[in-house]
């Protein structure tokens, strides 16, 4: 039978429980399990390397990628510090966007200057440079699309079906398992942040990857087990919690996005607006062939002064000044302050983000009331 992901989400783990039929599987957080007799252990043995609870929400984040097998782990920064553990030596080289969620730049910076593994950051839209890129053997492909905050797309297919022998690795918080499924497009691992969307409620830091085969995930799991990032049962529950939402939470989510995206092409005091359900974005036509949705993230840059920018977001009442996106409130940040801070101010050029971009993360609020908000904050700097 062909379940769909609303029924993923809901039921993935229900009824499990025999001991006292409950209906929701009860979170397990004892630390070890009694062994049946002398060198007859269990399927579980120590938590950190295997727990019932984090098993449900690996189990779940497979079905909902098309995945072999997950491994959740303490954060998103943390998946990415796995897949780096587990698939490279110092020689080996890893390309990653030019314009990567900064945690990621940061990290896979500095796994490169200690020599860790070798890195290359590169505008993975720019096909020639792509090409190139392969003359220096590359273990392993970084992807992330849409990125952050510039909200650029690219061509997963077109880059997994480059050359064989390297790993290609997606880092699909963005879009979600809802809009995007990157195993399908070729992909050989996902990332998540769990801390964002999957989550939906801003009180949860987690991640996972998702592995299209075993013989990868055999190896994440030994690195997970052996380096302690594995997530805990209290927050394997949460996450489960969580995605027992999902898809309602971003359909919606983008429904008020849409609404608002339109009010906002009426403002004058935008000079861009990016949101790759706009036909004049650039990634538009690729956004349309691998995503079923456009997510509910979009980032402007605002016409004027610093000072018209501070005044901007002293007025907003409905749109929080804070990190992080894909909660049930909306956020507004400032990337260049915020979430790219760690970038050094040449990367973040070159990654376009200038000091008037802003961007938003549309929560479930009333759009009516959201575009209320945006409007007297823009009348505020008129
Ligand atoms: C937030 C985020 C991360 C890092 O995840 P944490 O859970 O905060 O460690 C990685 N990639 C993207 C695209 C993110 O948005």
């Amino acid at each position: 039978m062909d379940i769909k992901k609303s029924t993923i989400s809901v039921r993935s783990g229900l009824n499990i429980d025999e001991q006292h039929g409950c209906v929701v599987p009860p979170i397990t957080l004892s630390t070890t399990y009694n062994f049946f007799g002398l060198n007859q252990p269990r399927l579980y043995d120590y938590s950190r390397r295997k727990n019932p609870t984090r098993d449900i929400a690996q189990q779940t984040l497979s079905d909902l990628e098309y995945g072999k097998n997950t491994i959740m782990t303490s954060s998103g920064m943390s998946a990415i510090y796995l897949i780096c553990s587990a698939f490279l030596e110092p020689h080996d080289l890893l390309i990653a966007p030019h314009d990567c969620y900064g945690g990621t730049y940061r990290l896979l910076d500095a796994l490169h200057k200690k020599g860790i593994c070798k890195v290359l950051f590169i505008d993975q839209n720019d096909t020639k440079i792509l090409l190139e890129s392969l003359i220096y053997k590359p273990k392993l492909i970084f992807i992330e699309t849409p990125s952050n905050p510039m909200l650029r797309i690219v061509d997963i297919y077109n880059i997994c079906k480059l050359q064989k022998n390297i790993l290609y690795v997606v880092d699909n918080t963005f879009m979600t398992p809802v809009f995007q499924n990157p195993l399908m497009l070729g992909a050989d691992l996902v990332v998540h942040s769990c801390s964002k969307y999957l989550n939906g409620h801003s009180d949860l830091i987690a991640g996972a990857v998702v592995s299209k085969d075993t013989y990868i995930s055999d190896k994440l799991a030994w690195w997970g087990n052996t380096l302690g990032i594995t997530s805990s049962a209290f927050d394997s529950y949460q996450l489960l919690r969580g995605i027992r939402t999902l898809m309602p939470r971003v359909y919606q989510q983008q429904k008020n996005t849409k609404n608002i995206i339109s009010f906002c092409q009426k403002q004058s005091q935008i000079n861009t607006l990016y949101y790759p359900g706009l036909s004049s974005h650039p990634g538009h036509r690729i956004a349309c062939k691998q995503q079923s949705g456009f997510g509910s993230i979009f980032s402007f840059e605002l016409k004027g002064t610093k000072n018209m920018l501070l005044q901007f977001l002293q007025s907003l009442k409905l749109f929080t000044l804070a990190e992080s996106f894909g909660g049930v409130e909306s956020l507004i940040a400032h990337p260049a302050t915020m979430t790219h801070a760690a970038m050094p101010e040449s990367a973040r050029k070159r990654a376009g983000i200038n000091d008037m971009l802003l961007r938003i993360s549309v929560g479930l609020e009333d759009s009516d009331d959201l575009i209320a908000d945006l409007a007297q904050a823009f009348k505020s700097i008129e």
